[in-house]
């Protein structure tokens, strides 16, 4: 069994910033990361509103620089992925999917959402070519143009109310007539001209070439088929948290799976620390998920040293 003061789970931004606090605070981080380490950026073409960059740059490009520079800070990395976590206090006994065993002082758990998607045939070809799910990310790029976004709850609403703001027609597609976001969102996308709402509906094919050109919608009241079309389709159906592998844990979970964390990155086991989309329920942004890393590297680093 190896012996490490700070095992970070997640390569993502949260866990790279996790580790250069920790590690610039004396303490040592084993960062495991999987065999892709990086998360959702790593599929995210052009990053505009992660601070500091003049250009767009790219999800690949920024996770490739976190990495490096983690690794210039002394971070080591392994590609192992973490199947369990066992312990009620530290050191904590974490297994990897193949079967090997850490004992660490602290933890953080870094690991992510991934965005659902709609499970419709040729989907992967057209994410970044007008299909994303995220709109925060992506919705400048379809400035002037006709997009869809799917979904009924706050991130579905707020994406068509951010998108009408550049774009001259966002369809809202949902599968029912009643939302789960709040009235008054609600209520602002039912007065925005711009954004028409396609109720009991979802898509049923997305349609073009190289990039996406509309989509096929069917009413599933009626059965009726009906094309929309557009440049880009939003999809905001929810993400789920990557925590799976903490349902036999005492770390305490959500019911949606979300890992349960107070404002400072502490989980209901002390010397556990969570912080990124795993346990955001409503920002999701990889800056937000770089500064929460922060708090987490500090506040692990704190515990470890405490406890030399
Ligand atoms: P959500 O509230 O879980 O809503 C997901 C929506 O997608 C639901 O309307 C659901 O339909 C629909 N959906 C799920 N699977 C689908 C499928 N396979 N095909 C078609 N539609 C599908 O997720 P969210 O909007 O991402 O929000 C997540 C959390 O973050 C919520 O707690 C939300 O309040 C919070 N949030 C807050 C803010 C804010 O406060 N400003 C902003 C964004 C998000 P049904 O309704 O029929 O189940």
């Amino acid at each position: 069994m190896k012996e490490v003061d700070l095992l970070i789970i997640g390569a993502g931004p949260a866990g790279c910033s996790a580790a250069i606090y920790a590690v610039r605070a004396g303490v040592k981080p084993v960062i495991a990361g999987g065999a892709v380490p990086g998360g959702q950026l790593l599929t995210t073409p052009d990053i505009e509103n992660y601070a500091g960059f003049v250009n767009p740059v790219g999800g690949f490009e920024l996770m490739d620089n976190m990495h490096k520079q983690c690794k210039r800070l002394g971070v080591e990395f392994t590609p192992e992925e973490i199947a369990k976590v066992e312990g009620e206090k530290s050191p904590f006994t974490l297994t990897t999917t193949d079967g090997k065993q850490y004992l660490a002082k602290s933890v953080v758990v870094a690991t992510g959402a991934k965005a659902r998607w709609l499970g419709l045939p040729g989907e992967e070809k057209f994410i970044g070519r007008g299909l994303s799910a995220c709109a925060t990310c992506d919705g400048f790029f379809m400035r002037g143009k006709t997009v869809c976004v799917v979904g009924g709850g706050n991130t579905a609403f707020e994406d068509a109310l951010f998108l009408s703001q550049f774009c001259p027609e966002v369809n809202l597609i949902h599968r029912r007539d009643a939302f789960r976001a709040d009235q008054v969102t609600v209520e602002k996308v039912k007065a925005n001209p711009k954004i028409k709402l396609v109720l009991n509906s979802v898509p049923v094919e997305l349609l073009g070439g190289e990039t996406l050109e509309g989509v096929k919608v069917k009413n599933v009241q009626t059965g009726e088929i009906s094309q929309i079309s557009c440049s880009g389709v939003f999809v905001a159906i929810g993400a789920e948290p990557q925590t799976a592998f903490l349902k036999d844990s005492l770390v305490a979970l959500a019911d949606n799976g979300l890992v349960l964390a107070d404002e400072r990155t502490h989980t209901t086991i002390e010397g556990i620390f969570a912080a990124g989309d795993c346990a955001d329920k409503h920002y999701r942004q990889a800056i937000i998920a770089a500064g929460n890393g922060a708090k987490a590297g500090i506040e692990a680093a704190a515990f470890v040293n405490l406890h030399r």
